[in-house]
């Protein structure tokens, strides 16, 4: 086995996977890819321009239609990546709670995800590239050489995105964040399209027990196994 050129890290809302995906890309020289911000991206502009989100068919036009990019980040302001929507810098906005609260319903659209999955695939299948999200080791490149699946208890999530927001500033309020959380979670892993599940060939580790650099550490293990297997 040689060393993976595509690694995927799937796993519920708020359990580290953009922290993970990040440090091992960084590790790596691999690209950072979270396509997250993709849905969020959608989200936040069907918010913007007052769409309907019961609204499917005017949603996945959206999708269909919107140019979105994800670059390295242009401001040293803590984001993991510049995020424009048909130009607009949406980097921020992407994090608010209304976004938080309405992107679950927008990605369970299928229109909504047969745009974004393809576009995924795409730069996916460049390699050299971490790529996180739901579904990435299910359905966006199943053929991925490492497959990583964070699990962490809905409290312990909670707390982590609490304290984030705290600490960017921001008001926030750990009853509400749990309760988004958990919606989030029903949501995602129980839509009849591209579900939150482990891929069967997917390495599951638990983040509750670990700390982020306990959870980094197991993966470069799992990267250096792989390598020196092949040498
Ligand atoms: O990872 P993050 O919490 O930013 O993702 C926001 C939402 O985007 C998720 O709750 C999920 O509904 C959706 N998503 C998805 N598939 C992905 C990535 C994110 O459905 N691959």
């Amino acid at each position: 086995m040689s060393i993976p050129h595509i690694i995927t890290i799937d796993g519920p809302a708020a359990s580290g996977k953009s922290t993970l995906g990040s440090r091992l890309a960084q590790a790596l020289g691999y690209l950072y890819f979270d396509t997250g911000v993709m849905y969020r991206a959608v989200t936040w502009v069907a918010l913007e321009r007052q769409i309907d989100i019961v609204d499917e068919a005017a949603i996945a036009r959206l999708a269909e239609q919107l140019t979105i990019d994800v670059r390295e980040p242009s401001h040293p302001d803590g984001r993991a990546c510049d995020v424009l929507a048909d130009g607009q810098d949406i980097s921020w906005e992407i994090r608010r709670p209304e976004v938080d609260a309405n992107v679950s319903p927008v990605s369970a659209y299928a229109g909504v995800r047969a745009s974004l999955t393809a576009q995924q695939r795409r730069i996916g299948l460049r390699g050299k590239v971490v790529m996180v999200g739901r579904d990435i080791g299910t359905v966006v490149l199943p053929e991925a050489d490492l497959k990583i699946f964070l699990v962490a208890s809905a409290q312990e999530r909670a707390r982590l995105r609490y304290t984030e927001l705290l600490s960017r500033g921001e008001a926030a309020d750990y009853e509400q964040i749990l309760q988004v959380i958990l919606r989030r979670d029903q949501i995602d892993s129980t839509r009849e399209v591209a579900p939150l599940r482990a891929a069967a060939d997917a390495m599951v580790l638990d983040s509750d027990a670990l700390d982020a650099d306990q959870v980094l550490q197991k993966v470069q293990a799992l990267v250096n196994r792989m390598r020196e297997a092949d040498e």
